[in-house]
């Protein structure tokens, strides 16, 4: 995914981390997922209702309130679905 606001998707991560003090595995799924979406990775496309991005794994995951991961296979949270919140909050938020 290319032109994110650095800036903004910044602000975004912050207020997410915030949502999920305390829970140790939604702000490493945060932390990840904030450096998936920074890195410009191509392979990335959030359609408005979910986030699809290719896996290390060579696998498509789509990403919106679930993924096919192995983490969310487990309940487990995960940086895909991580990746969806911030880029829903990040198009909700105003420029
Ligand atoms: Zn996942």
């Amino acid at each position: 995914m290319t032109n994110l606001n650095e800036t903004k998707l910044a602000e975004v991560v912050e207020a997410a981390k915030a949502k999920v003090a305390g829970n140790k595995r939604w702000t490493n799924a945060v932390t990840n997922a904030a450096t998936l979406l920074a890195s410009g990775n191509p392979y990335i496309h959030f359609t408005g209702h979910s986030l699809l991005m290719l896996s290390e794994s060579g696998e498509i995951y789509e990403a919106n309130g679930t993924c096919q991961c192995t983490a969310f296979s487990k309940g487990q949270p995960c940086k895909h679905r991580a990746a969806y919140k911030l880029m829903v909050r990040y198009n909700e938020t105003a420029h």
